[in-house]
């Protein structure tokens, strides 16, 4: 155990580690003879004795151990200009950065007389890059100052001789940003950092407070933050609501939905007058929003069925059956008599499904012996009444006195009754008379 101890610490110095070791070894033997006491003859006087030699002891060994850290040497590199020594650095990369950096500064001259070699040297001896740098600068140049390198998030923008040079820049920036942003808090977005570095009394280097300013405020680039007012929408929620009114699959907005507005008292935060960041700070509601209600069929359905469109008119009702557009025979005289109603066909009419043109009771359903075949009447209030005549047989969905809504499905077209092919009859009647039910469609 000791060995190990003192192999680490002889390795600082590179000692005879075995010889350290020995001596330690005999040390301890020695601190253990001390203590090699007769318990029945032991005084206080020998325990204070052997006390004080103990303490004496590990002062020995404390101050040996310290002795060797300190004394114990390092690799490093020796940078030299000509025959004299500038310093040395604890790697070959920081001899790169210092001697790299010193060219750069001095811009010219002889730096062939700049040399390394490979060094063994105490630890208080090893200097950093930027200080052999200067160094080197100092040797190879006759007249230099001590200068301020202005760096802005670690890039270096600018040269100094007074740091005030570089401090009425950054002020300026500033007066100037808050001439533009009043009612705002401005800061830099980026660190702006000085470094005193040895610079050629004459160096090109050197930079203008106009120019610094110039570079700042592209580099440092202006941060700035204001309350801003704002309305905003809140949007609004989809509501589903399930109905028997329609099949399994098929789906009515009942009500569509509409934004609320809320007023906004924001932190906007600019980088350049860029838009970078906005947090809520106050939020006042001025309408709720309105939620959308979607009504979703739940109504069973053992005939296959997609989903259908009901086709809103200008008129007073919806287009009272799905997929079929065309008139086929229009209210008034014709070659059969006067016709009270409007006639809708189209390809494929048979089973194709009849709507209501708007929400009413049903007030009468099933088989009429006027010629009506199966039909439906539907009772909107105001003495108003919509009627769909020639129903495929078992296709009516819906019965006297249910209440229905606009497009609501109530049976396919068929061909029963006093018909001459599938097609939809369908009367608009007011206060019992029945009338064109073109306008009520939207047609005129
Ligand atoms: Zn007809």
């Amino acid at each position: 155990m000791f060995e190990k101890l003192f192999y680490r610490i002889s390795d600082l110095g590179k000692l005879p580690s075995r010889i350290i070791a020995s001596i330690f070894k005999q040390i301890v033997r020695f601190v253990k003879n001390v203590f090699k006491f007769n318990k029945s003859s032991v005084s206080k006087k020998a325990i204070a004795i052997r006390c004080v030699v103990l303490v004496l002891v590990a002062a020995i060994i404390t101050s040996t151990a310290f002795m060797l850290s300190k004394n114990s040497r390092i690799d490093a590199i020796c940078i030299s200009v000509g025959d004299k020594v500038i310093g040395y650095t604890n790697s070959q990369t920081d001899a790169d950065i210092a001697k790299a950096n010193a060219l750069k500064i001095l811009g010219s001259g002889n730096f062939d007389n700049i040399s390394e070699a490979q060094a063994r040297v105490m630890a208080h001896e090893i200097k950093s890059s930027s200080d052999i740098s200067d160094l080197i600068v100092k040797e190879l140049c006759e007249d230099y100052i001590n200068a301020y390198e202005i760096y802005v998030a670690d890039k270096l923008i600018g040269v100094v001789k007074n740091p005030n040079e570089a401090r009425d820049a950054i002020n300026n920036v500033y007066t100037l940003a808050n001439k533009v942003y009043s009612n705002s808090t401005s800061s830099f977005s980026q660190s702006i950092k000085l470094s005193q570095r040895v610079y050629p009394a004459d160096s090109k280097s050197f930079t203008s407070t106009e120019e610094l300013q110039t570079k700042i405020n592209s580099e440092a680039k202006i941060l700035y933050a204001q309350c801003e007012k704002a309305y905003a929408d809140t949007p609004y929620e989809t509501v589903e609501v399930q109905t028997n009114t329609l099949f399994v699959g098929d789906s009515r907005i009942r009500r569509d939905g509409t934004n609320g507005k809320e007023y906004n008292v924001n932190l906007v935060t600019y980088i350049d007058n860029q838009k970078v960041y906005t947090e809520e700070l106050m939020s006042i509601p001025i309408t709720a929003p309105v939620s959308r209600i979607v009504e979703r069929g739940v109504r069973a359905n053992n005939l296959s069925m997609g989903e259908y469109t009901v086709l809103q008119t200008t008129g007073m009702f919806c287009w009272p059956v799905v997929d079929l557009y065309t008139v086929t025979s229009p209210y008034g005289h014709r070659s059969l008599g006067y016709h009270q109603g409007i006639d809708i066909s189209g390809a494929n009419a048979s089973g194709k499904f009849i709507v209501a043109g708007a929400g009413g009771v049903i007030t009468e359903a099933g088989w009429s012996t006027g010629g009506y075949g199966y039909y439906v009447k539907i009772d909107h209030g105001n003495g108003v009444e919509t009627l769909y005549a020639h129903m495929l047989e078992n296709s009516i969905m819906v019965n006297v006195g249910d209440t229905v809504v606009k497009g609501q499905v109530i049976g396919k077209v068929g061909n029963t009754g006093y018909s001459f092919g599938a097609h939809l009859h369908f009367e608009v009647r007011v206060n019992g008379n029945r009338l064109d039910p073109a306008p009520f469609l939207g047609l005129q």
